[in-house]
């Protein structure tokens, strides 16, 4: 009678965190439990296949915004050639609006919210009785003493090949309405001693690359401390060996003693995902954002000056009551302060958040299909937002991948936005693409663009040439919104940490 835990993941780097808590609190029947993870882009007969090989009883599968069209094929197929499996969904895109999905009329049962304790139970139920009689089941939220960690099951070759999730608190006291964690109204810390001993044993297995999926991960000075001392102390001991770790940020909070911390760490061994979203104050009371803006930049800018952290700041466009100007003035207050990266996301209704509330009055249309990104507002029209989704496109592939770090600099000049959308603009006008641009071709057009904005053909040669002869040799191009000055706190700066992304390797090659 086997339990086969499954989903698909964006990537086969991501190892689904959600699944290992699962299996971690299986309790008497973790032995005869599993882990099937998947990619999606899988064939749909493939994934059955491989599920039903496992002969299973129940089959449960994490479900998020990415992977439910997928999913939904999966559960479809599953149902029709094993009616017999009996299918359990969970996962934050099954929690709510449960009614109203074709995943969920498909399968037989629905855990919602946190499944740790609840998911369990209900396998006992359904394995040996009595028979669950409603489908959708609440999940219940048990003392975070009594979930057990999973981190023991990432496998060696989770390990060394995979990045690894962690998370020393769930949940957000924010309550910012686009967000699905706005939901949850406050955050829960696991034990930090317990949660820290866990983290040493992954050190010890070989584990190099942490990414905190906390998501306000200095809430509570003090315990950021102790997990960035943890790092410290890591990376003092073993400097050829480094670790680097990633934290999410709320931006207005960051006292000195964090600051401190912070300041030690050397190159390549930190990076902060930093939300600011928008600047607009308007918009930010409209969505129940509390965020002093002063602070927030104040705070970017002492980032990009007095530590190595390489920072990823996020921006939404299609907000509700945000217009292109005002966007364009966040994003380029934000150029201004200097982040290695500028996350431009387009909002995205998740099931379940409050910006419903919007919709009417603020004349929101969403795509009716994940992710449910915003298709037009009463301040921005549809052929407008497309071309805000294709800047945020060219602007990963041109500025946030680090190729072009020179060039970006005179791609931007004064006036970053309208700059970067008039090359965005003529760039789908000559290629009609937003992918499959090869690096070489995008060299050549950043170049002709160059030209084409008055700069000399020998000047812009030199340019894109600087940028590709800085990563052959393993150099970066200085950031151009991020002029950052050496901090005198910090210490003296090893090279970048082999354990960075390649990403962020770029960023810091200089
Ligand atoms: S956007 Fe960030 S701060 Fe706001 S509710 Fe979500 S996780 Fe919390």
């Amino acid at each position: 009678m086997t339990i086969l835990l499954a989903t698909l993941n964006a990537r086969y780097a991501h190892a689904s965190l959600g699944l290992r808590y699962l299996l971690a609190n299986m309790g008497t029947l973790k032995e005869q439990t599993a882990l099937m993870e998947f990619v999606i882009g899988a064939k749909t007969t493939d994934v059955v296949e491989r599920l039903l090989a496992r002969a299973p009883s129940i089959v449960g599968f994490g479900v998020y915004i990415w992977n439910v069209e997928e999913t939904a094929r999966v559960v479809a197929m599953l149902k029709r050639v094993a009616p017999q499996v009996t299918v359990v969904l969970g996962g934050p895109e099954v929690s709510y609006e449960t009614g109203q999905q074709e995943i969920v009329r498909l399968a037989d049962y629905v855990v919602t919210g946190w499944g740790d304790v609840t998911f369990p139970k209900l396998c006992g139920e359904i394995l040996h009785g009595p028979k669950p009689l409603m489908k959708v089941h609440a999940g219940v939220q048990p003392p975070m003493a009594d979930i057990a960690l999973p981190y023991s099951l990432y496998s060696d070759d989770d390990i060394a090949h995979r990045t690894i999730y962690v998370e020393a608190s769930r949940g957000c006291p924010f309550k910012c309405e686009f967000c699905l964690s706005s939901l949850d109204k406050t955050a829960w810390p696991f034990g930090l001693d317990t949660f820290l001993a866990e983290m040493e044993d992954l050190y010890r297995r070989g584990a190099r690359l942490y990414k905190f999926v906390d998501r306000t991960f200095n809430l509570n000075v003090k315990t950021s401390q102790r997990i960035m001392q943890f790092f410290l102390d890591k990376l003092a001991a073993a400097p050829g060996d480094p670790v680097y770790a990633h934290f999410e940020l709320v931006p207005d909070h960051l006292p000195e003693a964090l600051k401190e911390t912070i300041a030690r760490f050397p190159p390549g061994a930190l990076q902060f995902e930093i939300g600011i979203q928008s600047f607009n104050p308007e918009v930010q009371a409209l969505v129940s954002r509390r965020q002093d803006n002063v602070k927030a930049a104040a705070n970017i800018r002492w980032l990009t000056e007095h530590s190595h952290a390489h920072l990823h700041v996020d921006l939404i466009a299609g907000l509700p009551g945000e217009d292109v100007d005002s966007f364009a003035r966040g994003f380029d207050q934000l150029v201004a302060l200097g982040p290695h990266e500028i996350q431009f996301g387009i909002l995205k209704r998740l099931r379940g958040t409050p910006i419903i509330r919007h919709t009417e009055p603020y004349g929101m249309v969403y795509d009716p299909y994940p992710p449910y990104t915003v298709l037009a507002t009463d301040r921005i029209d549809f052929s407008t937002m497309q071309r805000l989704v294709r800047f945020a496109r060219y602007w990963d592939l041109v500025a946030n991948s680090g190729r072009f770090a020179h060039t970006v600099e005179a791609i931007l000049g004064e006036a970053p936005f309208a700059n970067f959308m008039a090359l965005s603009d003529w760039l789908y006008t000559r290629t009609d693409a937003t992918h499959r641009i090869a690096l070489e071709r995008l060299a050549k057009l950043v170049q002709e663009w160059l030209q084409l904005r008055g700069m000399a053909p020998q000047a812009a040669a030199e340019l894109l040439a600087s940028d590709y002869a800085g990563q052959q040799n393993g150099q970066r191009a200085d950031k151009p919104a991020a002029k950052a000055s050496e901090p005198a706190s910090a210490p003296a700066a090893p090279t970048a940490a082999p354990a960075a992304p390649a990403r962020q390797a770029r960023h810091l090659a200089a």
